[in-house]
């Protein structure tokens, strides 16, 4: 894909050659594959114009408009060449997503089975899971065999870590309450609003900023159980027979309901399944996808879904649909107060002289929550052979945490904004990252 700079030189070239058919197909497939739909639609368009008849770019265009969720306008323009026996199949699977966003699930299914029967080479496994989910997820019947924790290396268990061991983050905590705890706690207020329990939050943010630590005070919050699923485990499910094991994971969250089930780095399991060269990812995804979703809408009741990403960009869109990850929140780095305050909660069992948590907390600008930790536990080490060697208790004091911030570099917290910054500037179009402005307007 073309950068900024490329793109704008494109254009140009374009304006200039406006008969270049060449040059104006390039510019509209670099378009569509920027995200710029709309640009994208009106290139094609001038690109038909040159040559009409021609299935690539028609394909583009009826891409271009599926994407903005025109599906009749895809429909039409798809129509005439779908109409003559023979029609290129890569049209039909285009014609296939058009059908299932109007809601013609059997037309759908009708035009992507006889699509991928002639050419196998087209199929898109996430399409033929919405058309026909492979493996319905059932409720675990009574008789299931247990799953056991050492199948998947996953384990359900209670979490001690409540909202009260967080430090800040309110509006985090808001949002997570409002999606996952109220509707479990108040049942009834949330059905008379003809709302309920379900879907997902994935939370972004830059490494080490209190998302796992957010998640496992969710499910202690509510007194459910708490799955990990952290990255090991997702690629363990990558090597292993994957699809079982996810299964397995998901029934595990629903024997042990209210569960929530939370999945770290999630972007290495969600990423654009475009960029993904092998089919068997992408199968894992649409797995992922199917037991998310669920037979019926009680399948997952009362479990909670939570997941983490630093890199909320490389999300496929498919995960962001309504009833899954469809409320994504932010994690910010904390600032000045929440970083005392996460200073203050890390002490909390620590033998202390008086301390001064905001001097310390103003000299660890762009420390994440994990950096802070990391200090404060090299100043306990350091507290302890001191204490060895003294023979006594020697209580941990304000210039210990200077002295182990000061040795400390963290990076981390500058280096993911420097990313953000990236996406704010230049892949904002739809305003998703909007929330991100205030903090990437002092990194260069
Ligand atoms: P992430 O999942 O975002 O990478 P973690 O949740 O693993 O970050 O955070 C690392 C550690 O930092 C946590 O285990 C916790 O001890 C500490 N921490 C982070 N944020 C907070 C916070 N807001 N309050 C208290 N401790 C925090």
């Amino acid at each position: 894909m073309l950068d900024d700079a490329g793109l704008r030189a494109l254009r140009e070239a374009a304006r200039l050659s406006p008969e270049n058919l060449p040059l104006r197909r390039h510019l509209a497939e670099q378009l569509l594959a920027g995200g710029y739909l709309s640009e994208a639609e009106a290139e094609y368009r001038a690109a038909l114009r040159l040559a009409p008849g021609d299935p690539d770019i028609v394909a583009g265009l009826a891409e271009a408009f599926v994407r903005q969720s025109s599906h009749g306008a895809a429909l039409s323009a798809l129509e005439p060449f779908l109409a003559v026996p023979g029609y290129p199949p890569q049209l039909g699977v285009i014609a296939a997503r058009a059908l299932l966003g109007e809601g013609d699930t059997v037309g759908a299914a009708q035009r992507y089975r006889d699509a991928v029967s002639r050419d196998p080479a087209v199929s898109d496994t996430d399409l033929a899971v919405r058309l026909e989910p492979p493996q319905p997820v059932t409720d675990v019947p009574a008789y299931a065999a247990p799953v056991s924790s050492g199948e998947t290396g996953v384990e359900a268990v209670r979490s001690r870590v409540t909202f009260a061991d967080v430090a800040g983050m309110d509006t985090v905590k808001e949002a997570l309450r409002i999606k996952l705890l109220l509707p479990v706690q108040q049942p009834d207020l949330f059905a008379a609003f003809g709302k309920r329990a379900g879907g997902g939050v994935m939370m972004y943010g830059p490494p080490g900023a209190g998302k796992t630590h957010l998640a496992r005070a969710a499910a202690g919050e509510l007194g459910a159980s708490f799955i990990d699923v952290g990255l090991a485990d997702i690629l363990d499910m990558y090597i292993g027979s994957s699809e079982r094991n996810l299964r397995a994971t998901f029934n595990l969250a629903r024997r042990n309901r209210p569960c929530v089930l939370f999945f770290d780095e999630v972007d290495a399991l969600a990423a654009r399944r475009a960029d993904m060269r092998q089919a068997h990812n992408r199968q894992l995804v649409n797995q992922f996808l199917a037991e998310f979703d669920g037979v019926d809408e009680r399948a997952n009741e009362g479990v909670l879904v939570l997941a983490a990403t630093n890199a909320p960009w490389y999300v496929d869109a498919a995960f962001r649909r309504p009833g899954r990850f469809d409320q994504l929140v932010f994690v910010p780095p904390p600032d000045v107060a929440a970083r005392a305050a996460i200073l203050r909660i890390l002490c909390r069992d620590k033998p202390l002289a008086e301390m001064d948590f905001d001097a310390v907390a103003r000299a660890t600008d762009q420390f994440a929550g994990a950096d802070l930790k990391g200090v404060v536990d090299r100043a306990v080490e350091a507290k302890l052979q001191q204490s060895i060697s003294a023979g006594r208790l020697v209580p941990l004091t304000t210039q210990d945490l200077l002295a182990a911030a000061r040795n400390a570099r963290p990076t981390a917290v500058r280096e993911w904004l420097a990313t953000a910054r990236n996406y704010v500037l230049h892949a904002n179009d739809s305003g998703a990252w909007d929330e991100l402005t205030p903090w990437i307007k002092d990194i260069r």
